[in-house]
């Protein structure tokens, strides 16, 4: 399958559906080479712009999932209608997946005692599922648990350490690791070991899951206030104002 994207600020955003997304994935998980998905948001653009070693690993990302009511705007201005894939149900059906053709998997991220739930509550969810290593995301040394990594041998590994950390540490792997699909998902172990709340379904229908975590959690608003509107003016001034010059 060929892949679609559009540009965002020269960042290629891939434009699937759902399910041809999540179709695309598990063709990744069937490559023989390492890959990654990252789910994309304003934030990590922005934080990209500045960093070019962030730039680079974005754009030789294998899937760039848009993940976040901004990113939906961007490529609205710029003429494409997109479904908004939220990360972490992403991930979800990805260890689903995982359960039913036993492929093994590798969880690193979060608190430790957070890290724990995570694999108890999978574990009892998904009797099948094959979790062969974890570790949570509080370390210095980030070659030391990649080769811990490789010695397991993981088809598909989740990475919750917030970006750009984990989108950091999963390029890093892509070099080390064989053929593991990686994907980075921030906060979610948080929500499934059920210490933070996802925003009733009705606000994540209608995209506004963000404004639920800021209320949530109001030191979020920092990071995501001054940087949601600076994004969509650039796209805004990248779609009309340098068109014609
Ligand atoms: N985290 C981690 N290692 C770190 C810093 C953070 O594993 O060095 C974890 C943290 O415990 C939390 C997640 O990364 O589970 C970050 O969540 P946040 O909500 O900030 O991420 P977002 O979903 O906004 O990307």
């Amino acid at each position: 399958m060929e892949r679609k994207t559009v540009n965002l600020l020269n960042f290629p955003i891939d434009t699937f559906s759902k399910e041809e997304a999540f179709g695309y994935a598990k063709a990744l998980l069937d490559n023989s080479k390492s890959t990654h998905i990252v789910t994309i948001n304003p934030e990590i653009i922005e934080t990209a712009k500045k960093n070019s070693n962030l730039e680079r690993i974005l754009k030789e990302a294998e899937l760039v999932i848009a993940d976040g009511i901004g990113i939906k705007i961007g490529l609205l201005i710029k003429g494409q209608k997109v479904d908004r894939i939220a990360g972490i149900d992403f991930a979800k059906n990805l260890v689903e997946e995982a359960a039913k053709t036993g492929i093994p998997i590798a969880l690193v991220g979060a608190k430790q005692e957070v890290l724990e739930k995570v694999s108890e509550k999978f574990s009892e969810q998904y009797p099948d599922l094959n979790i062969v290593y974890t570790h949570n995301g509080y370390f210095q040394n980030n070659e030391e648990i990649i080769n811990e990594i490789k010695e397991k041998s993981p088809k598909l590994l989740l990475v919750a350490m917030g970006a750009p950390k984990q989108e950091e540490f999963i390029y890093e792997a892509k070099h080390i690791l064989p053929s593991t699909l990686m994907i980075g998902i921030g906060g979610s172990f948080d929500v499934w070991a059920g210490n933070v709340k996802r925003a009733p379904k009705i606000l994540q229908k209608i995209g506004l899951e963000w404004l639920y975590r800021t209320i949530k959690q109001p030191e979020r608003f920092k990071r995501i206030f001054p940087t949601l509107p600076k994004f969509i003016c650039s796209i805004i001034e990248e779609q009309y104002l340098k068109k014609g010059v």
